[in-house]
């Protein structure tokens, strides 16, 4: 880190702003358009060519609990039931009331600012319930909101240009598709003929913008996010400067941050940031050498993330130069995902995350024992966590998803995609997933004990002809039961036996969205030295700061929700504002159809 004394480095401009934001992700974009909605001059450095990061990656689900959209639909929840869960979720020891208190009194302000004052507009996620349903204060809708659909041939060039695709892993030929109605049109499409319109409509204006502006133009999801914060931070006058990392803090002879080197494809710019800098660069999921910390991951290659390269930690070492510490106390270090390993035919290798595939009936996990380990059906993060534990020391961890046929065909199983999407693809040529006649000779084919597995399967079927889990509790909650599907004809939408052959296995290892520990911040993200004290005009935001859910998954929208909220709030900090943007009315008004 320089200091004012220091002789200054060779360098081919200075530039000014009052804040400087390294990332443009959630967590960036969010405290951008903040702060320069209350007349600050604004700069993003972005090191990779486009915004997003993670975020553009994403389902971007945010969780919101007590968002207007919810009192709009009649749901007005007291905030003591948002606490109640949390505290049931994270435990005493790891319940951070000051920054928990900070973001239940921010994100509804957060969300009515962002819905009334930009052209970020949100879908309700009012069926989207909560994981641990049998805790108290749990939420069954209502508490998570996303960007809308996003057609953006409205957007000038110049943001167009900054904008990546959509995330490959997880769209299909390059088109997104959103959780909620949208992918129940597309799951649907050979069933219901307004699900076929729908996914027909869909799908062909993705071939016409692929084919007229070589790219994908529907945006959804983390993607729509992303664009529409692009869009705003513009509107606002924020500079955004993509290809350009931040690489050294600047200090006064107070100890104070008061700028950064920067490195741009032209060379070294010095910049004076006159109110302080905001780290928001995505935590540190793909450095290696830091990963070591990770559970059974001694190496720190056995895991996988979905976060982009970039990720490396670059604001967390920063934060160090400046006094900062890493604050891994928290239940785990990172937001675990199941994924499964797709080779492509031009030598890439993708993680694909298994979001929605193990909730569905027919589906089951097993590790090498053949044996059931986990509920399938809880969050993804529960899922890693029951084979960290399962597994015996020593092993690999990893396990398999097991399904039938008619599974495999009505929901995505991995990187397959259901009918009408010819099954080969993925069996023959990818070879992501694994076929067979029988369950023993699938057992063989995977490495998997024969006898376990074929007498999981029989114990299983019987649980699920009567509609009750009694190993694993699994279809108990909305949650399981909401992840599910009703039409199967069994007692539980969660649960139905693995029928007819053929088989179908794919290998499941240990990944994640991005860390959960993090920068150790107070409740305002401001960095925070071991002895308490703050690193005057540093901030840390999104997944560069520590989880304030304690290292725990609590619901969908766990990083989204507090990285737009905290960036929010540390804008207004640094702002030094304290009435809220929102003018308090219940919005959507009077033409608000309801939520999905
Ligand atoms: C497939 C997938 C699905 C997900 N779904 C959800 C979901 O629905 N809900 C949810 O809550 N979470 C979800 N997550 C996790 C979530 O997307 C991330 O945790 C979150 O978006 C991180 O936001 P961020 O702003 O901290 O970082 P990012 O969005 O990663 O942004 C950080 C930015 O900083 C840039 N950067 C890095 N180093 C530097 C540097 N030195 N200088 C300048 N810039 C730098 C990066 O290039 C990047 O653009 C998902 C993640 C993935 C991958």
């Amino acid at each position: 880190m320089e200091t004012m004394q220091q002789p200054a480095r060779q360098t081919i401009a200075d530039w000014q702003c009052d804040i400087l934001i390294a990332g443009s992700g959630a967590g960036g974009l969010s405290a951008a358009v903040t702060a320069a909605h209350h007349g600050l001059n604004v700069l993003v450095a972005e090191r990779a060519a486009t915004c997003g990061g993670a975020t553009a990656r994403s389902g971007g689900w945010a969780w919101t609990p007590g968002n207007a959209f919810a009192k709009a639909d009649g749901v007005n929840e007291p905030r003591d039931d948002f606490r109640s869960y949390l505290k049931a979720v994270i435990g005493e020891q790891d319940y951070d009331h000051e920054r928990i208190e900070m973001f239940l009194e921010n994100v509804p302000h957060m969300v009515s600012f962002f819905e009334q004052k930009t052209p970020l507009k949100f879908t309700p996620g009012a069926k989207i319930c909560d994981i641990y349903g049998h805790l108290p204060g749990a939420g069954s809708g209502h508490r998570s909101v996303a960007a809308t659909l996003f057609y953006a041939k409205s957007l000038p060039k110049h943001l167009l240009d900054i904008l990546p695709d959509q995330y490959k892993m997880t769209s299909f030929w390059g088109m997104g598709i959103m959780a909620g109605q949208d992918l129940g049109h597309f799951l649907n499409a050979m069933k219901k003929p307004q699900s076929f319109l729908h996914a027909a409509k869909r799908f062909s204006i993705h071939v016409w913008d692929k084919a007229v502006h070589k790219r994908n133009m529907q945006m959804v999801n983390g993607l729509a996010l992303i664009a529409k914060l692009v869009q705003a931070a513009d509107e606002k006058g924020v500079r955004i400067e993509v290809n350009t990392a931040i690489k050294e803090l600047i200090e006064d002879e107070n100890g104070r941050i008061v700028g950064t080197y920067l490195k741009t494809p032209q060379g070294l710019v010095r910049v004076s940031a006159a109110k302080g800098v905001i780290l928001a660069t995505g935590g540190y999921p793909v450095n290696v050498e830091r990963r070591k910390n990770f559970p059974r991951s001694p190496s720190g290659e056995e895991h996988w993330t979905l976060a982009p390269p970039e990720a490396d930690g670059a604001g967390l070492a920063l934060a160090e130069s400046a006094g900062g510490y890493l604050d891994d106390s928290g239940r785990s270090p990172a937001a675990w995902c199941p994924v499964s390993l797709v080779k492509f035919k031009d030598g890439s290798e993708g993680a694909f995350p298994h979001i929605a595939d193990r909730a569905k009936p027919g589906i089951i996990g097993v590790l090498k024992n053949g044996k059931r380990f986990v509920n399938e059906a809880n969050g993804y993060y529960d899922y890693v966590t029951g084979m960290l534990n399962a597994v015996p020391e020593g092993e690999k961890v990893e396990s398999w998803l097991i399904g039938d046929k008619r599974a495999v065909r009505s929901y995505m199983f991995g990187y397959a995609k259901p009918r009408p999407i010819p099954l080969q693809i993925y069996t023959d040529y990818l070879r992501c997933i694994t076929e067979a006649d029988t369950l023993d000779q699938l057992a063989e084919k995977c490495g998997i004990d024969p006898v376990g597995l074929m007498n999981t399967v029989a114990e299983f079927n019987q649980m699920a002809k009567a509609g009750k889990d009694i190993d694993f509790g699994r279809g108990d909650t909305p949650f399981n039961r909401s992840g599910g599907d009703a039409s199967t004809g069994f007692p539980n939408p969660s649960l139905a036996p693995l029928g007819k052959d053929p088989y179908y296995a794919v290998k499941v290892q240990v990944g994640s969205f991005g860390t959960f520990a993090g920068i150790a911040v107070d409740a305002w993200s401001r960095v925070l030295r071991s002895d308490g004290s703050v690193v005057a005009g540093l901030y840390a935001v999104g997944l560069d700061q520590k989880s304030v859910f304690g290292g725990n998954y609590p619901c969908g929208g766990t990083n989204i929700g507090p990285a737009l909220t905290f960036g929010y709030a540390a804008a207004r900090h640094i702002a030094g504002v304290t009435a809220y943007e929102d003018d308090g009315s219940s919005f959507p008004s009077a033409d608000y159809q309801g939520s999905f």
